[in-house]
């Protein structure tokens, strides 16, 4: 594996899958053992040259992490370990303890807020609003259900919200119609005075609003909706305020670019992830809460099976067990803790800020070039943007660039995935690679350029 990392920038970034490869990976049942050297060889003819691609140098499609050898390593010993990491008095537990103490710092969220490593950024969110819904309501509704509420809740998020908020909200028994979408700024910020207008008027109409969902980086172009306000807002109105930072919130780490997502102390509860923007192996995110005793209310269920005990293995009972859903977990905190300590805050904070330079110097080359558009301004890594040839409509525009997007991802050149910014389909690049350089993004644009101009080549001439 350590070959493989190092070679990496020699191999395509993705490349599809050969039809022996597939039959392979479709086998049947092994019912009597085999040699593990040649499960080992299978593995290499057949698992490991076809990734995703996001541990390439230009990957930079949805928004994937890079993955680093020395979490790989901690992987390993984790997995040899195999803790159950439920929060028992062992080693992972304290780990996993250290671990939120230190991101609790690192993102300025105020000390003695409780916390829990996640399977990622989905899961955390989902446990915010879950202890949103415990804290704005004044009956138990882990008893009596959203029924108990007297009138239709109301979860606030925007346009731009990522979709876990549908699943969350329908997870938890609000259902989908209480997903109220505001709409957004030219920048792609929530706009706070609608906000502030549909609180009112759903009040109005005897509907109880529950919490407002904030976004600290957006996953279509990376907008950081104003926190602040929001947070002030949500204080007058005495509504819960969720903050999705997934990898926005890391931003924090670059002294450049942390005025960006300036507020995040402010949330009653604040979801990111270290698989994206700390470039760590999935899976890990983070949700933490400012209110511990809410948190712990909100999850904390103690069964004769797993009650405390004196003294020996669980003297505190099952400690993540009580801050969200999952019981057994991974020891996924020791890759977060060697992490830290072999590279240090200050390192991740330096790659961060040049992935939003580089995000910068992209949007300045597709700005200062007559054949490409810039589709959204850019705010942190993400850039979108298009190829425009000047003589097709909209429709054919369209279509071109998703097939710029296609042969470029078959080519194995770069990854950028795509989107759809105002209707418009745009060429999505979000930035959370520590292996990117700067001439990778001047192959992209050149490769954008020969592709769009070669498509709408042989489309003028037919
Ligand atoms: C990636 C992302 C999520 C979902 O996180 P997962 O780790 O993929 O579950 C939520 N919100 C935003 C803004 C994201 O970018």
């Amino acid at each position: 594996m350590f070959d493989h990392l190092a070679t990496v920038r020699e191999r395509p970034a993705w490349q599809p899958i050969p039809l022996k490869t597939r039959a392979a990976l479709s086998a049947e049942l092994p019912l009597d053992p085999s040699p593990i050297g040649s499960v080992y060889e299978e593995f290499n003819a057949h698992v490991l040259p076809y990734p995703t691609g996001n541990i390439h140098p230009r990957f930079w499609g949805w928004v994937m992490g890079t993955g680093t050898p020395v979490a790989m390593l901690a992987d390993m010993l984790a997995s040899g370990m195999n803790a159950w990491a439920g929060g028992f008095d062992d080693a992972s537990t304290l780990v996993e303890e250290q671990v939120l103490h230190w991101l609790t710092e690192m993102l300025g969220y105020p000390a003695g807020a409780s916390g829990v490593l996640t399977s990622g950024c989905t899961m955390a969110n989902v446990i915010g609003l879950a202890v949103a819904r415990q804290a704005l309501t004044d009956f138990d509704v882990r008893a009596e259900g959203v029924r108990g509420i007297a009138g239709m809740p109301v979860v606030y998020a925007s346009t731009e919200t990522h979709i876990w908020a549908v699943k969350a909200v329908e997870l938890l028994g609000f259902g989908r119609r209480s997903l109220r979408r505001v709409g957004v700024d030219i920048r792609h910020r929530m706009a706070v005075r609608a906000l502030h207008e549909a609180i009112a008027s759903d009040r109005a109409r005897g509907c109880v609003p529950i919490c407002v969902i904030a976004t600290a980086g957006s996953v279509n172009t990376g907008a950081v909706d104003d926190l602040g306000a929001i947070a002030d807002l949500c204080r007058r109105e005495r509504v819960w305020f969720h903050v999705d930072g997934a990898f926005g919130a890391l931003a924090v780490l670059s002294p450049k670019w942390r005025d960006r997502v300036v507020g995040l102390a402010l949330a009653d509860s604040l979801a990111f992830d270290l698989h994206k923007w700390m470039y760590l192996p999935f899976d890990v995110g983070c949700v933490l809460v400012r209110d511990a005793e809410m948190h712990r209310r909100t999850f904390e269920l103690v069964p004769s099976y797993l009650m405390a005990s004196p003294r020996g293995v669980a003297p505190r009972g099952p400690l993540f067990a009580s801050r969200g859903i999952e019981l057994a977990r991974s020891f996924r905190a020791l890759r977060v803790w060697m992490s830290l300590k072999v590279h240090g805050a200050r390192k991740f904070g330096r790659l961060i800020e040049q992935n939003i330079d580089q995000a910068h110097r992209l949007a300045h080359m597709v700005e200062s070039e007559p054949r490409l558009e810039l589709l959204a301004p850019v705010s942190l890594n993400v850039v979108c943007f298009r190829f425009n040839p000047g003589n097709a409509g909209p429709p054919e525009i369209d279509s071109l660039n998703e097939e710029i997007v296609m042969r470029l991802q078959e080519s194995g050149v770069a990854v950028p995935s795509g989107t759809r910014i105002a209707g418009r389909f745009a060429i999505r690049v979000a930035i959370t690679n520590h292996r990117s350089r700067s001439g990778d993004f001047d192959l992209l644009v050149s490769e954008v350029l020969k592709i769009g101009g070669a498509i709408s080549r042989t489309e003028g001439s037919s």
